[in-house]
């Protein structure tokens, strides 16, 4: 497929002409059901963020616990999705 001559001003992407830069891979584990096992989830309800500096489990950094509430899409289990979030800039004062 060749590029359509446009006078649209490019609005995202790699600026032409960019070398394209090696970037890692990051997985990502979504919040699962504790019921059912299943991922599907209906669209957050309440979202409570607390600036908060402490370590996860595996010893990452993190400056805020966040909680979200939800429920499971397959079986309708509710539960609370909990995430740390890391924003080097901020400094929580616990
Ligand atoms: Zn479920």
């Amino acid at each position: 497929m060749s590029t359509p001559k446009t006078t649209k001003k490019r609005t995202g992407g790699r600026p032409k002409g960019a070398r394209t830069e090696p970037r890692p891979t990051v997985a990502v584990a979504l919040s699962r059901c504790t019921a059912c096992g299943s991922t599907r989830r209906t669209p957050y309800t309440q979202t409570r963020r607390t600036p908060y500096a402490g370590r996860t489990p595996d010893g990452q950094p993190y400056t805020a616990v966040v909680r979200r509430w939800t429920r499971c899409e397959d079986c309708g289990q509710a539960r609370v999705d909990l995430s740390y979030e890391h924003t080097p800039e901020e400094k929580p004062s616990n």
